[in-house]
């Protein structure tokens, strides 16, 4: 029996969803034929609430966030994170660093009162993970890698080295080089360095290596003067949840 499949939403842009949508026609036919997909709120209506594997977008920022992912959980046998917000907290996580009641009113104003918001959190912080798939938006060829294994039982192979890595591969100049700042020397690889590909600099969005302390990227870091407390300082964007605190030990 082909495993069911469902995708869920929580707070996000909801790109990541469509992002999986827009994959080749032949990859999206291959994993269509190889899945019964059971809920996917972007391309249909039906809902079930019988899977095997949820996908799951975004961050928890409410509290009746909460029940909702610890329901899906208790349902599915694999719970895959699905981009930088589920994944790390992502962006949602910058509005820790302010009071959440000052939020509310800057956001609702008089109507504060009507809406909640706790501090933003990535899905692991509330229920376990199986599996991640990373960026903002991930790349198709990661989200297509993911789920075959997933569909094989097998751990997926998700890089746990540098963008730079990557970034040299490609053959880019360095962005240190050029006079700017980037974060690639602490952020996990497996995007094939796409924005210093594209001139710009790495800002994190596919979380930090397992041990930033201790990757031999630190070096590039040194020879600017920096540290990784002061690069992260400069681009929590993506990672101003957990993946700091790693950092400080
Ligand atoms: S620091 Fe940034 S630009 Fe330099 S090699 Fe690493 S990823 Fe590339
Ligand atoms: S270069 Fe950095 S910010 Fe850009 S996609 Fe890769 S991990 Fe994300």
């Amino acid at each position: 029996m082909r495993p069911k499949v469902a995708f869920f939403d929580f707070t996000s842009c909801e790109g990541c969803q469509l992002d999986a949508l827009n994959l080749e026609v032949g990859e999206l036919l291959g994993l269509l034929g190889a899945v019964d997909i059971v809920n996917f709120r972007e391309i249909k209506t039906d809902r079930s609430d019988d899977y095997d594997i949820a996908f799951i977008e975004g961050s928890i920022t409410k509290e009746s966030e909460i029940p909702r992912i610890q329901a899906i959980r208790n349902q599915a046998k694999v719970l895959v994170a699905l981009g930088a917000c589920a994944c790390t907290g992502g962006i949602n996580c910058m509005k820790n660093a302010y009071p959440m009641e000052d939020l509310l009113k800057g956001v609702y104003g008089e109507c504060a009162e009507y809406y909640n918001t706790i501090p933003a959190r990535p899905i692991s912080a509330v229920v376990p993970v199986d599996a991640y798939i990373r960026g903002c938006p991930p790349t198709t060829a990661e989200f297509v890698k993911v789920v075959k294994s997933l569909l094989l039982s097998k751990r997926p192979d998700i890089p746990n080295y540098p963008v730079c890595t990557e970034c040299r591969m490609a053959g880019n100049v360095c962005v240190f080089q050029r006079g700017g700042t980037c974060i690639g020397p602490v952020t996990r690889g497996g995007c094939e360095a796409l924005c210093v590909s594209a001139g710009r600099f790495c800002w994190g969005c596919r979380g930090l290596v397992d041990d930033p302390n201790t990757n031999s990227e630190k070096d590039i870091l040194a020879r600017y003067g920096l540290t990784i407390d002061q690069i992260l300082e400069r681009f929590k964007i993506y990672n101003s949840y957990s993946e700091v605190s790693k950092c400080q030990s």
